[in-house]
């Protein structure tokens, strides 16, 4: 298949660790953004063709990950109203609020859909004039535009039982957050080819310039990635900051503009809270004034709210790079995808998830020497673990 076999191509593959391996001289750390990047990197063990002085982080780039609690426990709220239709893509449905996730709604009664397009949503609602349809609009600006044009042909066509509960986040205020952050520890980046596709790259230039570090634009076969990487670790080695396009065949520098001009059209630039992560200033979009009369939230007069994340899961560290999913202690055993504590074990793009499905028996294996009895008898503590793990009978 044209644009993927060749970028699956496993001397190609090797061809770049080699060169990966030849110019690496120093210790370098590397966020990959993308949940997407980081699945394909642990399906295809891309961590471990490199050089041991290479370390890939991964970053907060899965947009389930990172929608709050609050507007999860929204959803449920709106989604069991006995006049709504509840839609939302597949990923967000088994997402834990802090007591249930959509499918137990709909499991009791609630009208929860899975659609495949915010204008299938839509469609809904003109199909069933009688019921309110919702749509939960979540997603960096990848999935903006199709959400912005549901609502801007919602308004064009008076369709006046329509409206979209909102958790936009957007990735550079995101990579500034953690570049900015006292435990920083990324020295460059791969961004997310998609995100690219849409709003282009200028947006990193500043970023680059600011913090001297390098991004590189990188799609999501393993060739795409390791040459992302290549390109990448050359930068840091001859001291260079610049933003490169490893994903041109998808990426223009300015974008898809028609994509964006719609996007601001319907939404404008909000500070909004990341899961795990805390507030972050102008990270997310919400609907402008005009486009107001589409905003679940106002519709169901839903006030602020504020809840408690599951204290055994370290998500927000590991959405932030400062853990990875094998340092967290209810890995395997608490928090698996058919119980999850945290939504990077849900989601498709989940770091967790992505550890779970490739690396589960390598991970178990590797905690339970740490946890032995003896050990744990002993008070030795996991990493991440704010206190040693006390193994109960059956835990085993
Ligand atoms: S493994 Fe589960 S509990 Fe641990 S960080 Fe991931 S989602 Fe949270």
């Amino acid at each position: 298949m044209k644009y993927l076999d060749e970028y699956r191509d496993a001397e190609a593959a090797r061809k770049f660790a080699d060169a990966i391996a030849r110019i690496t001289t120093r210790s370098w750390t590397i966020m990959e953004v993308c949940g997407g990047q980081t699945h394909a990197i642990v399906k295809f063990g891309i961590d471990q063709l490199l050089p041991d002085k290479i370390t890939l982080l991964h970053g907060p780039g899965c947009p389930v990950c990172v929608t709050p609690l609050e507007l999860i426990d929204k959803a449920l709220d709106i989604a069991a109203r006995p006049e709504v239709i509840f839609t939302s893509f597949g990923d967000m449905l088994r997402v834990p609020g802090s007591h249930a996730d959509l499918l137990s709604v709909k499991a009791a009664g609630g009208d929860v859909r899975m659609v495949y397009s915010p204008l299938d949503a839509l469609k809904l609602a003109q199909q069933n004039p009688g019921k309110q349809v919702v749509f939960f609009a979540v997603g960096f600006e990848t999935t903006a535009p199709a959400n912005a044009m549901a609502v801007y042909q919602a308004a064009q066509q008076g369709v006046e039982n329509f409206s979209i509960l909102v958790s936009h986040v957007l990735v550079p205020p995101a990579i500034e957050a953690i570049l900015s952050s006292s435990t920083n520890r990324v020295q460059a980046f791969l961004a997310a080819g998609h995100v690219c596709v849409v709003v282009g790259y200028e947006e990193y230039l500043p970023l680059a310039q600011k913090y001297g570090v390098p991004f590189v634009v990188t799609g999501f076969e393993p060739v795409d990635i390791l040459q992302g990487i290549y390109m990448t670790v050359r930068q840091l080695e001859e001291g260079r900051a610049e933003v490169e396009n490893q994903y041109a065949r998808a990426v223009r520098r300015e974008g898809n503009v028609p994509a964006q001009q719609i996007i601001r059209e319907v939404f404008e630039v909000v500070p909004r809270k990341w899961r795990g992560i805390g507030s972050i200033p102008h990270s997310g979009l919400g609907l402008r004034a005009a486009y107001a009369d589409f905003d679940a939230e106002k519709r169901f007069g839903l006030g602020e709210l504020t809840v408690e994340e599951p204290s055994a899961c370290i998500s927000g560290l590991v959405l932030q790079g400062v853990k990875k999913p094998n340092q967290c202690p209810a890995f395997g055993m608490l928090c698996t995808p058919e119980h999850p504590l945290g939504a990077t074990m849900v989601s498709s793009e989940g770091a967790c998830a992505a550890y779970y499905r490739y690396r589960r028996q390598e991970v178990l294996s590797s905690q339970s020497l740490v946890l032995s009895p003896e050990n744990s008898a002993a008070g030795l503590q996991l990493p991440g673990a704010s206190q040693p793990l006390v193994i109960g009978e059956g835990d085993e």
